[in-house]
């Protein structure tokens, strides 16, 4: 399976490149950010958001779950560290079936619950405060979007 990588050295670059993805993100995607706390899952999410020019300030969704924003397209910010039952229904399904863009912090700990489809990106701690962003996508939709994110010119 083809994977992609890059490289950002502070948290400004990550919400740049992410801000870029979410400029060709459609109805109905669904996205996975894995990461140790501090990777930057919730840094890219806001670069996400600026990508659906969503106005409102992106934070964590810890203790709610779930947060909810509006711009181009709908955002569904998931964070379901606090989940503890892998199988516990929340009603994901709505989210990810409607026609807005889910992005899911911890995604892993609601795995069976996941669409097999979907984009799954992990982010590693690099020194130097670098990070290390690398794209898994799963299924056509997200082979597709990856060949034509990270073909873009990167100077865009
Ligand atoms: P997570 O949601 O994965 O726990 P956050 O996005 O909340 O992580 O926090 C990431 C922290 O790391 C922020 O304080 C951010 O400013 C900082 N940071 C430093 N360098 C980077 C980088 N290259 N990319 C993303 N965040 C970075
Ligand atoms: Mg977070």
């Amino acid at each position: 399976m083809k994977t992609y990588d890059f490289i950002t050295s502070t948290s400004e670059e990550t919400i740049q490149f992410a801000e870029r993805l979410g400029r060709l993100l459609q109805p109905g995607d669904v996205l996975t950010l894995e990461g140790d706390l501090g990777a930057g899952k919730t840094t890219f999410t806001k670069g996400l958001a600026l990508g659906l020019e969503i106005k409102r300030i992106v934070n964590s969704p810890t203790f709610t779950i779930i947060k909810e924003y509006h711009g181009r397209l709908p955002l569904y910010h998931m964070d379901v560290y606090r989940v503890s039952d892998e199988g516990e229904d929340l009603g994901f399904d709505e989210y990810f079936d409607g026609e807005g863009v889910t992005v899911i912090e911890w995604a892993h700990l609601i795995g069976e619950q996941l669409p097999v489809s979907r984009l799954d990106i992990h982010l590693y701690h690099e020194p130097d405060n670098r990070r290390r962003l690398v794209f898994k996508p799963k299924g056509s939709r997200y082979e597709q979007l990856c060949e034509e994110f990270f073909h873009e010119d990167l100077s865009n």
